[in-house]
């Protein structure tokens, strides 16, 4: 029963990100380079009678475009992801070649264009926080003399050491050795150095059984979302450190930025999840079983905009996991695929 809702989840996933569904209002949705622009067109099932009106936060690399929508969904462009809310189109750029500060909103009869000047400014990179989970005071899970926190940072590090070599990639550690850092610094972090992907590293431990094996993989759930949408409308002082449109949206529209900021970690997440499960399935589950993708509310996945997965490499409660999540070895092999998986998502 277990293997077939596991299939089942990944089937609807995958269907959901080739086959959008489309408010009521736009149709559909395509992005090209014309010359030294990057024009993404929104087909409209009617014409508007209203101008629709653009908000920034170039420090995020986000646009939303004030639009009436009726349903959500999820466009993934090279360059660009959409995701709609009620009332608005949030574009989260992901090439920081495209001028937001110069960004115009065209109304033609039946589309809307979105229009970006391309600089010619040097490519930059995608950038990567890699999170060993624990540290310091905080050592995680201890079975036979093994500290979780320093299992997770080793394949942090080894994946760190892969991803630098690669020129696609700036990459960040939420920790450089064994110190503790909360999990609210965690996530500030990750604002700061406006990350494009956020991985977590940590190693699963069941102490009712040894028999327990396996990789899991986790991304954000709704209940998670809810809590951070509501702490953040709340908290106007912590609001800022994640978000600041210009000009200054109203209450209603500032929320569903944030709804859609948040469903944009959920969904870039579980995209990144995917692809990552596959290549472990794939390398390595004949050293550790492949496990499933779960949704839940670890505060370390709450960034919002940011694509964020927590992955349990192995149980260090069984024997056979933990004499491989201990070995050099093997933790080149992981670090390796996570590495492959974050080229893949990028491509
Ligand atoms: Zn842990």
């Amino acid at each position: 029963m277990a293997a077939i809702l596991k299939f089942l989840t990944t089937i609807v996933a995958i269907n959901f990100f080739l086959n959008p569904l489309f408010g009521k209002d736009i149709k559909e949705i395509r992005a090209t380079v014309k010359g030294n622009l990057y024009k993404i067109i929104l087909y409209l099932e009617r014409p508007l009678r209203y101008k629709p009106r653009l908000f920034s936060d170039l420090g995020r690399h986000i646009l939303v475009l004030k639009l009436r929508n009726k349903e959500t969904f999820f466009k993934d462009f090279y360059s660009v992801s959409i995701i709609s809310e009620k009332d608005c189109v949030i574009f989260f750029f992901k090439n920081p070649k495209l001028e937001l500060k110069r960004t115009k909103v065209f109304l033609n009869k039946e589309s809307v264009i979105v229009s970006v000047p391309i600089t010619k400014r040097k490519a930059s990179k995608y950038v990567i926080v890699i999170d060993a989970g624990h540290g310091g005071k905080d050592p995680g899970a201890t079975y036979f003399g093994v500290r979780e926190k320093d299992i997770n940072f080793s394949v942090a590090r080894k994946l760190f050491k892969l991803l630098s070599k690669d020129p696609r990639f700036e990459v960040y550690l939420t920790r450089k050795g064994d110190y503790f850092v909360s999990l609210a610094d965690r996530q500030l972090f990750t604002t700061k150095v406006k990350a494009d992907l956020f991985i977590s590293i940590h190693t699963n431990a069941d102490p009712k059984t040894s028999k327990r094996r396996g990789v899991s993989f986790y991304i954000l759930s709704d209940r998670g979302l809810e809590e951070k949408l509501r702490d953040l409308m709340k908290n106007s002082k912590e609001r800022r450190k994640f978000i600041n449109l210009f000009p200054k949206p109203d209450r209603a529209l500032l929320r569903e930025t944030i709804k859609g900021m948040l469903l944009y970690n959920q969904l870039g997440g579980e995209r990144f999840a995917l692809t990552l499960r596959n290549l472990w399935c794939k390398y390595l589950s004949k050293y550790i079983p492949c496990g499933g993708i779960y949704k839940r509310a670890f505060a370390v996945l709450k960034t919002p905009g940011v694509p964020s997965v927590l992955i349990e490499l192995g149980f260090m409660t069984n024997r056979r996991d933990l004499k491989l999540l201990t070995s050099q070895k093997f933790q080149e092999r992981v670090a390796e695929v996570i590495y492959r998986a974050v080229r893949l998502f990028f491509q």
